[in-house]
């Protein structure tokens, strides 16, 4: 069987996934689900968004698996999960609108993965903005889930299941002992008015009325699926910059982004994945807030026109990304976290128009420089050491094969590939499904 862990290596660093995230998880996913069975997604919340470009328009998919373009895929959002069923919902019904078919058949919905309450966006808003008055903000998309996982953690919130027994004491002692405490924090720290019990009873009671027939014990779904040698993708939703333990603390998401933990949050922790597959942009961007050495490579205008030829705005906000060259700095390490077996190598048509084109192959701090990328560092005070390529001026987006590709544009490939220590196999030149092209061995 093949069992794929896509995962954003991104570029960068310090941004966010992997390089900080929004390398094109989503098109390479929906790729990848042309031949699975299942796509999981592992970690995360409604916090990203990813692009798919179908014949059908595009899709912004936050929470829902980038497999669920395909009809004959089943998508799960797995344990490691944090779920907002009023965003589900909502991107549920968009989806639908647009003629896909979204039912218990195709979408299960993990009953361990944790509901994001309407109280843990609302802390995200209020705390976020306190911090704003002070210019210390996080840079939160305000979703909040860095609320939702850590009353995970301090065992203070319900999980999908447990909506399917709300008739149960149990569970409502526990409705009960969380809001309780909830209430303490919204209204003595930041003067809120407190919720009612029927409230919190009655909004539980409405998305298990809607939910109750998506959600199951996945994991043991998963197991019985492996056991029948199906094929499963499982899907990050950021790159390793933005992971919890590895990223670029605390300017990094609440949840664990890298391949590792992919078993653990999709429901199947005894498992080993086959292959990962890091995706990787052929420039950095970052979207929030943090350390981005790669920002402080070329001027603000160079930044512009970059962010205007790749689009380079957030799927999940529209905040306009910070942009700069690639990051092999940055890239090696998020590969090193992810142990990708193959790359993809995604918007190599937006670098078409540069002259010359910029890598960053080291940092420099005071007097020392280093290709080792640390995160514990004071990334802030790093300084990029940038070379350049000639540029290939040439539209690359009609091309299909890799020996169509400019001779400038292989060499900007190869030299990446010596920076990276690692072959690039799929490199794509547009948003659109089929505009990618294949080098070496694929999946
Ligand atoms: P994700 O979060 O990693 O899934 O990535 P996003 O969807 O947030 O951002 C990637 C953006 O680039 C989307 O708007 C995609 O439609 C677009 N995109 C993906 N691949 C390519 C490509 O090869 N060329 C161009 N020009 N755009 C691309
Ligand atoms: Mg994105």
């Amino acid at each position: 069987r093949d069992f794929c862990l896509s995962r954003g290596l991104g570029d960068v660093y310090k941004r966010q996934g992997v390089n900080w995230g929004d390398e094109g998880k989503g098109r390479v996913i929906d790729l990848l689900a042309e031949k699975a069975d299942i796509v999981v997604r592992y970690q995360g919340g409604n916090n990203a968004g990813h692009t798919v470009v179908t014949g059908q328009g595009k899709f912004i998919l936050n929470l829902l698996p980038s497999g669920i373009l395909h009809s004959k895929v089943i998508c799960i959002l797995g344990d490691g999960m944090v779920v907002d069923p009023e965003h589900l919902s909502k991107e549920i019904a968009q989806i639908r609108e647009k003629g896909v078919l979204v039912t218990p058949d195709n979408l299960r919905l993990s009953s361990r993965a944790t509901i994001s309450m309407p109280w843990h966006r609302a802390q995200d808003e209020l705390e976020e903005s306190r911090l704003a008055k002070t210019g210390a903000a996080f840079g939160s998309t305000k979703r909040g889930i860095a609320y939702a996982y850590s009353d995970k953690y301090r065992k203070k919130t319900i999980r999908m299941g447990d909506l399917l027994h709300l008739d149960e004491p149990r569970i409502q002692a526990r409705l009960k002992m969380m809001l309780d405490s909830k209430n303490l924090e919204l209204s003595g720290c930041y003067h809120q008015e407190r919720m009612s019990y029927p409230a919190l009873l009655s909004w539980c009671e409405k998305q298990a009325a809607l939910f109750a027939p998506y959600i199951c014990d996945t994991g043991s779904y998963l197991e019985a699926a492996l056991k029948n040698g199906k094929n499963m993708v499982l899907e990050a939703q950021l790159g390793a910059m933005r992971d919890i333990d590895y990223g670029i603390f605390p300017y990094t998401s609440s949840s664990s982004t890298i391949s590792a933990y992919g078993p653990i949050g999709a429901g199947i922790p005894g498992e080993h994945l086959n292959q990962v597959v890091g995706v990787l942009k052929a420039y950095s961007t970052c979207v929030g807030a943090g350390p981005f050495v790669a920002e402080r490579a070329m001027p603000e205008a160079w930044m512009e026109a970059l962010r205007k030829s790749g689009g380079e705005y957030g799927a999940a906000t529209g905040r306009p990304r910070r942009v700069g060259p690639f990051d092999a700095v940055a890239s090696l390490y998020g590969l090193k976290c992810q142990k990708a077996d193959k790359i993809a190598l995604t918007k190599l048509d937006v670098l078409s128009s540069l002259d010359v084109i910029p890598i960053i192959v080291g940092y420099r701090h005071g007097d020392e420089t280093t290709t080792c990328f640390d995160p514990l560092e004071d990334l802030d005070s790093c300084e990029p050491i940038v070379e350049y390529l000639p540029g290939w001026k040439e539209d690359i987006s009609a091309c299909t094969d890799y020996n169509d590709l400019p001779d400038k544009a292989k060499a900007y490939i190869t030299r990446l590939e010596k920076l990276l220590e690692h072959e690039i196999q799929f490199i794509s030149v547009g948003a659109e499904r089929n505009q990618y092209l294949l080098k070496g061995e694929w999946l």
